[in-house]
């Protein structure tokens, strides 16, 4: 029988790191992972491409599939909404692919309440002196929009209580090594092996 693939939550400050380590570990495009395109009504970010990086639609919009039961998880952050498309997790899940979600923590408390078993990652910055260096570096948001991300930094970070594992991305190849090592524990847990290699098992067990 097919494993189911597993559920991952990855939560951060805004400029920890979530989207360059998530695309770090999907570069290759492995046919078993896969990360959740959500859907967003904030405004595409010089590059960021519509369907690829989000899907972007306008409030009026993202209201209607609020009101359609269309995401598994949607919440509002820095004043826009961003949320989760039900049907394409669950159809992911069921073909055995892992998949990343890049959401806020209101997001996966909502998540973990309907699937306990979705696996938390937390991503940290070393201090806020280098996550501050990292959203400037990054080029892409106004001063603004820094500014209020970074007050945001301290609620977003106050919950990494909520998660199940946690990454302090200092350096970017061992940071990246921590999300792989998690990624790969998960998958060799015995309940998805015994399903996986249960024709093997019986094998070996027999009398
Ligand atoms: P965003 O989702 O639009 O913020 O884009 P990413 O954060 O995924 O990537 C921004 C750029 O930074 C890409 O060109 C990455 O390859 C690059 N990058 C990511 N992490 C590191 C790092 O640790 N060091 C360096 N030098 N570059 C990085
Ligand atoms: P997030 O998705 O959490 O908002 P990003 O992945 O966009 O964060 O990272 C923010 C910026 O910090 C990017 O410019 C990225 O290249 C850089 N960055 C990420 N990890 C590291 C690291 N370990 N060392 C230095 N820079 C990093
Ligand atoms: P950004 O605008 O930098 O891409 O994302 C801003 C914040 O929104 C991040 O904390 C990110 O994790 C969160 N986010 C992105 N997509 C979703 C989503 O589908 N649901 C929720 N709850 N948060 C999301």
């Amino acid at each position: 029988m097919a494993r189911r693939g597993n559920l991952f939550i990855v939560s951060a400050p805004s400029g920890a790191g979530k989207s360059s380590l998530i695309g770090a570990l999907l570069k290759d495009k492995p046919a078993d992972m896969q990360v959740s395109v959500s859907h967003t009504t904030r405004a595409p970010r010089p590059g960021e491409q519509d369907g690829v990086h989000y899907h972007f639609v306008d409030k009026a919009a993202f209201e209607a599939l609020i009101d359609q039961g269309a995401f598994f998880e949607w919440a509002e952050v820095f004043g826009n909404y961003y949320g989760t498309s039900r049907v394409t997790i669950e159809q992911t899940l069921d073909r055995g692919i892992d998949v990343f979600l890049d959401i806020d923590w209101q997001g996966a408390r909502q998540v973990k309440a309907l699937m306990p078993e979705a696996i938390g990652v937390f991503i940290l910055p070393p201090s806020r002196e280098e996550l501050e260096r990292r959203l400037n570096s990054r080029g892409q948001d106004s001063a603004d929009t820094i500014a209020a991300r970074m007050a945001d930094a301290v609620t977003e970070m106050s919950h990494f209580n909520e998660y199940d594992y946690l990454i302090v991305n200092k350096d970017f190849d061992t940071a990246l090594a921590e999300f792989s090592a998690i990624v790969l524990a998960n998958r060799l847990h015995l309940a998805g092996q015994k399903s996986v290699h249960g024709d093997m098992l019986d094998d070996l067990l027999a009398g």
